[in-house]
């Protein structure tokens, strides 16, 4: 493709991705397709000559877009919602163009010098002192894989087994990330949690102090701030307190609800996370950037760097000392230049226009608790401390295991609609919905015809 050929094509898909944003509401939510949909609908084998860009993108618009769920739709209120922004879909375009590896700096001194610079942004927005610094990696799993790493690490192990605390709440990457680093089937375990779905300090001090007694290092704890199913917050200050005396690592995944902080009448939620050695930030989640980009925190590099550093003769820079290499602080090698994005996320929005945002989600959320806690017939499962409702129908006097299943009927009623899209989960065993509030597209009137489709799948018989 010669730069005129590219000229004419971009131009091409920049109207498209225009037109798309502008329109995407009109778009069902959900496909409504089966499994195997695309995949029959595509030839098996590549195709042996050069296929022309026309053909192609038609192929996009008429086969892969149908089979899209679109994340970017006001009504996506799933898992946590978020939203690719104009700004952000620049800074992923233009990364594509550059097509920077910033292993090492010399690799990409502008990749690695602006993922400085962009986070410790983030971290300044959010309202953590400037002795953490960080780095950006794909995903909150791998953010918080680095950390628990870093944290077997400086437990120097040795012969004995090792244990990491989170709660019955937090996110399964923190078990995962006990199976990749070898700490075998009971390597995470699992804290009770209070009757708002927060860890309970005293219950992980006892679990602590058994393990110590029995031979088992405590090497950390994972603090949940908004924790996937309930989005509860962990006691942070306490679990801080626990940490240190016992002089195990704390990591808080702040994945989804950390770019909240930037309110000033949501701070007491964060009181504490400051002490962490370790803290996760997924700006893809709730901060307006293409997928993807997790920011991890930490407090002493050092730390991460010894559990990652290992530099070959081929990868020796004369820059040694100096410019940082991104490569010594995860696992992967070469590492996209995903800072562009949030660098002009940032900067297109100001602290003032994120501010504003994260505060209207929270309205918006609050108000659609307020109308399904007036309604006959429905509650409002868990608190509200940020942009999540949990709520379910209570039905017409139906036994649990009927009302759970109408649950689920209203949930895949709507879902298959193509109206809005939420999910579910499961509290005290019982099924409950999940309105997440996080696309910059969703408006009051939009979150309103969601809940009147709601009202009208539960009505049906
Ligand atoms: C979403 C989420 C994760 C996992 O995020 P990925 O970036 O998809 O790996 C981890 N922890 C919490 C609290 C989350 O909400």
């Amino acid at each position: 493709m010669d730069a005129e050929a590219f000229r004419v094509q971009a131009h091409q898909v920049v109207d498209w991705i225009a037109d798309y944003l502008a329109s995407v509401g009109d778009r069902a939510v959900f496909p409504d397709i089966e499994p195997g949909w695309l995949r029959s609908r595509l030839p098996a084998h590549p195709p042996a000559e050069p296929e022309s860009m026309d053909a192609v993108l038609t192929d996009f618009r008429e086969l892969v877009v149908p089979a899209i769920t679109h994340w970017n739709h006001p009504s996506f209120h799933a898992y946590f919602a978020n939203s690719a922004s104009g700004p952000g879909i620049l800074g992923e375009m233009l990364a594509a163009a550059l097509n920077a590896n910033a292993m090492v700096w010399r690799a990409s001194p502008a990749g690695t010098e602006l993922e400085e610079v962009a986070v410790d942004w983030l971290r300044e927005i959010v309202g953590l002192p400037p002795v953490f610094a960080g780095v950006i990696n794909d995903t909150a799993s791998t953010s918080t894989l680095v950390a628990l790493a870093a944290a077997r690490e400086a437990g120097a192990l040795g012969d004995r087994p090792g244990r990491i605390y989170a709660s019955v709440e937090a996110h399964s990457s923190v078990q995962k990330a006990g199976m990749v680093l070898g700490l075998g089937r009971d390597g995470v375990q699992a804290i009770p949690t209070d009757a708002e779905w927060r860890m309970q300090p005293q219950a992980l001090a006892d679990h602590v102090r058994a393990d110590r007694e029995a031979g088992v290092l405590p090497l950390a704890v994972v603090a949940t701030l908004g924790t996937t199913s309930t989005t509860s917050v962990d006691p942070v200050a306490e679990i801080a307190e626990i940490a240190a005396a016992e002089q195990m690592w704390l990591h808080v995944d702040a994945a989804y609800a950390g770019p909240a902080a930037v309110l000033p009448e949501l701070a007491r939620h964060f009181v504490g996370w400051e002490r962490a050695d370790s803290i996760v930030v997924n700006p893809h989640k709730w901060l307006f950037t293409p997928m993807d980009c997790s920011v991890l925190f930490f407090r002493d590099p050092d730390r991460i760097r010894a559990a990652f550093s290992l530099t070959p003769e081929y990868l020796k820079t004369p820059e040694e000392g100096q410019g940082t290499n991104l490569m010594d602080y995860g696992v992967a090698l070469g590492r996209r230049f995903r800072a562009l994005k949030l660098w002009m996320v940032i900067r297109a929005f100001g602290v003032s226009g994120i501010e504003a945002r994260i505060r209207e989600h929270c309205r918006l959320a609050r108000l659609f608790a307020s109308w399904v806690a007036d309604a006959p017939g429905w509650e409002v499962s868990a608190p509200v401390p940020f942009a999540s409702v949990l709520f379910r129908w209570t039905g017409r006097g139906e036994d649990a295991a009927s009302i759970d299943a109408a649950n689920h009927a209203v949930l895949e009623g709507l879902n298959r609609s193509g109206t809005a899209f939420l999910s579910h989960t499961v509290l005290e065993g019982r099924t409950v919905l999940k309105l997440s509030v996080g696309n910059l597209r969703t408006t009051e009137a939009d979150l309103a015809r969601t809940w009147t489709a709601l009202r009208d799948h539960a009505a049906r018989p």
